[in-house]
């Protein structure tokens, strides 16, 4: 049985981190962070309870200056998929992120057609690259997945 093979697409960690979803501050359920570069602001929602509440991202005392980070950062917020894997604690920041990890470690071959060295598949920790560890983790995402948010 061969596995499916992974072409890496490109993709950074910043194409991810502007929408979290996390675990709300109030009720615990599934709630959303999202930063607004645009108009610096960054809002954590939760449709469980309405939770609702903004932040700057600015920082203070430059002329506009930003701070960038994932979107839970500005609120110290929890990732709502996280979960401890042997000595690690492996997490995806949303849906798509833990989709395209999810591709990645499931597959056998992996490939870049594209620049190396930079994209977000490369910079993945060790363990979670060494292939022991896919059916494991595999499972952990199934169960990242159907963890139920209400
Ligand atoms: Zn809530």
């Amino acid at each position: 049985m061969s596995l499916p093979k992974f072409t890496d697409e490109q993709k950074i960690w910043r194409d991810f981190d502007d929408e979290v979803a996390v675990v709300c501050p109030a009720c615990a359920k599934k709630a959303i962070a999202t930063r607004n570069t645009t108009e610096a602001t960054a809002r954590l929602l939760c449709t469980a309870c309405g939770y609702n509440k903004t932040a700057s991202i600015l920082i203070p005392g430059t002329k506009g200056g930003k701070m960038i980070m994932a979107a839970h950062g500005y609120f110290g917020a929890q990732l709502w998929y996280q979960a401890p894997f042997k000595n690690e604690v492996f997490f995806a920041l949303n849906e798509a992120h833990l989709d395209y990890m999810e591709q990645y470690i499931g597959s056998g071959i992996r490939e870049n057609k594209g620049r190396t060295g930079y994209t977000l598949v490369e910079k993945l920790p060790k363990y979670i690259q060494v292939a022991t560890n896919r059916q494991p983790l595999l499972k952990l995402i199934q169960k990242l997945r159907n963890k139920l948010s209400e």
